[in-house]
């Protein structure tokens, strides 16, 4: 078999030597994501995905979905709605809380978040916090005098309605949470759920973030998976400690490098307006350490403002001790776009092999974009034919992707930069002893199978 058989490999870098140059380069590139609006020279920290992209969102929101619903008989399905009235924020807090304290620089105009000036969050561009001989925080950029706090809403507002009289004010959802509250009835009801029970929505929200950046990491629109998991007053911490270990086994049971993995509960003074205690799943990003996800126990705030504004009544009968109560809530808040950048690069290798520079990217098989890519070993009719019938099997099952463009070694290369698991190669072999080579991507070791064995070969493999 021609390729990459005898192998020598060096210079394994770990995933912490790659810059986000290169992971947006590549992602660019090789179809992950692109800037919105680029040919109109981009829209500020908006991102389309491309054909690779949107299999890994697709992959992510797929394992994220089954852990969460499918696997479980405690936690159904929601979709709400992204648009919502004005008395939905007003009553959750967010009119009146969900702000950003921000201050402007005099000199150069430049705006920032005072929060993260405090917490050294632009010491990588800019160096540590500068203070004046006063002791106060001064521009990062220019040194100069900066402006009081002002707090400064997150949420988009919009309006509904034909005509400027009879519109309405609406927002963007800033969380898919509010949607989950507002439900909870209907599903308790429509579903005879006893507590404690969870309700999970994957969907975009919308943030007029300050200062967004690093890539897809902090956009204005974004996409979350989040679950409330309602529960008696007095079992929430315990549910709050069980949710906070089952997120953190996910990330590590889908191939996150356990040293990049880590827990952090929040201070006292950095907890939401309505959470009792938060911890973070954090990921060593190129630039530091940074959410990946939030567990929050957000109280019965929400269930309790919701009854008071709406005057509906949200309490639970609890048949146990014969009394109503408020059910608190545990959310495991992730973010889809983010968690696909994690994977993207937690899985990034480079690699030199037999003198020549590998990228792989070693994902999961279950966060693979693409399983399986079928080469012929050339464009003969002959070859093609039975190639293109051999992915014509395989594609009910796995992503397949056919190639046969340039030679075997250069699609092999291409496939590791997008992390397929999986290349079967079609040879002149195959047509006399029906049968291919399947070539593993991370020790690109090569084993020949029967054409018709193919398909449980592939099912062990990537169904396991
Ligand atoms: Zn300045």
């Amino acid at each position: 078999m021609s390729g990459d058989t005898t192998q020598e490999i060096t210079n394994t870098p770990t995933p912490a030597d790659v810059t986000m140059d290169t992971i947006v380069s590549l992602c660019k590139r090789r179809g992950f994501v692109f800037p919105s609006a680029e040919i109109y020279g981009g829209f500020g920290s908006t991102y389309d995905y491309g054909p690779l992209g949107v299999e890994l969102l697709r992959n992510v929101r797929n394992l994220w979905w089954k852990s969460m619903v499918q696997l479980r008989d405690d936690v159904v399905g929601l979709e709400a709605s992204i648009l919502g009235p004005e008395k939905v924020y007003v009553a959750s807090g967010h009119v009146a809380n969900f702000s950003d304290p921000l201050v402007d620089c005099k000199s150069c105009k430049r705006r920032w978040r005072l929060d993260h000036l405090e917490e050294g969050h632009y010491e990588a561009e800019y160096g540590p916090t500068k203070r004046n001989p006063k002791g106060e925080i001064i521009c990062p950029a220019c040194g100069g005098e900066l402006s009081e706090p002002r707090k400064f809403n997150l949420m988009f507002k919009t309006r509904v309605g034909v005509t400027e009289d009879s519109s309405s004010v609406a927002y963007l959802r800033p969380e898919t949470a509010q949607g989950m509250f507002i439900n909870y009835a209907n599903v308790q009801t429509s579903t005879s759920r006893k507590l404690p029970f969870g309700i999970a929505q994957i969907g975009k929200s919308f943030r007029n973030e300050i200062t967004p950046g690093n890539f897809v990491f902090r956009t204005r629109e974004f996409e979350q998976m989040e679950m409330e998991f309602f529960v008696k007053p007095g079992t929430d911490d315990e549910w709050h400690d069980y949710w906070v270990k089952e997120r953190y086994n996910w990330y590590l049971n889908l191939g996150i490098t356990p040293d990049r993995l880590r827990l952090r509960p929040h201070a006292k003074d950095e907890l939401s307006f309505y959470s009792k205690a938060t911890s973070d799943v954090e990921y060593l990003f190129p630039w530091g350490w940074g959410e990946l996800e939030g567990i929050a126990n957000r109280t019965n705030y929400d269930l309790s403002q919701h009854a008071e504004h709406s005057g509906k009544d949200l309490s639970y009968f609890d048949e146990e001790n014969k009394e109503r109560i408020v059910p608190f809530v545990i959310e495991p808040a992730a973010g889809v776009t983010r968690t696909a950048l994690t994977f993207l690069i937690d899985a990034y290798h480079e690699e030199v092999v037999n003198n020549e520079k590998r990228v792989v990217l070693r994902f999961h098989k279950d966060i693979a974009p693409v399983k399986i890519a079928v080469l012929p070993l050339s464009k003969k009719e002959a070859l093609s034919s039975l190639s293109k019938e051999i992915a014509r099997k395989l594609r009910p099952r796995w992503m397949t992707m056919y190639d046969e463009t340039q030679a075997i070694g250069k699609r092999y290369r291409r496939q590791d930069e997008i992390g397929t698991p999986y290349c079967i190669t079609v040879d002149f072999d195959s047509l006399e002893d029906n049968a291919v080579t399947i070539r593993e991507r991370d020790s690109m070791t090569q084993v020949r199978v029967p054409i018709d064995d193919l398909v449980r070969v592939m099912s062990e493999k990537l169904d396991g």
